[in-house]
């Protein structure tokens, strides 16, 4: 399977903007999967093997506090139990979520397998509903099309990628 995704390298400002972001500093960074409309970084990937050895499968990993904090209020809204059922009712978007969970696999093995999570995805891939702060991450990061679950996370929720509501956007935008 070929990956879905370009990372773009981190810079010293990136690694800057995501430790404000996260309120911690970045371990294992890859590269950045997804950024605002602004530049800043949306969604970073990781290390599946963070470098204190610690496991990590969650490939592309969502920092923006806009973009967390919508995802927050669609859980808190019980909005994942009503996604989880479209995976029963929709084959359509089953099998889709079914590839998406491949797809990310793919991208992340390029980075190196770890035994532990092997077959691990994130955010309840392939066939639940656990996460839509992982699911927007890796849907931002893949484009619309690759992962159904959270390409409808992203339309409900209040945050959008082409809209700058960073605290310190990095240009005039
Ligand atoms: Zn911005």
């Amino acid at each position: 399977m070929v990956s879905t995704v370009s990372l773009t390298p981190a810079t010293d400002d990136d690694l800057a903007v995501m430790r404000d972001q996260l309120g911690r500093p970045m371990r294992g960074v890859i590269g950045i999967a997804a950024r605002c409309v602004c530049g800043n970084p949306t969604v970073v990937a990781t290390e599946p093997r963070l470098p204190d050895g610690t496991p990590f499968p969650t490939f592309y990993y969502l920092t923006h506090p806009g973009a967390t904090a919508a995802m927050s209020a669609l859980e808190a809204g019980h909005v994942m139990p009503e996604l989880a059922a479209l995976l029963d009712e929709d084959d359509d978007i089953a099998a889709a979520y079914q590839a998406a969970h491949r797809s990310y696999l793919a991208d992340r093995a390029v980075y190196g397998q770890v035994d532990e999570i092997d077959g691990v995805s994130a955010g309840g891939m392939p066939t639940r509903v656990k996460c839509l702060h992982a699911l927007a991450g890796h849907a931002l990061a893949a484009g619309p099309g690759v992962n159904p679950i959270g390409d409808l996370a992203l339309a409900r929720g209040t945050w959008s990628p082409e809209r700058c509501t960073c605290a310190q956007p990095r240009e005039s935008v």
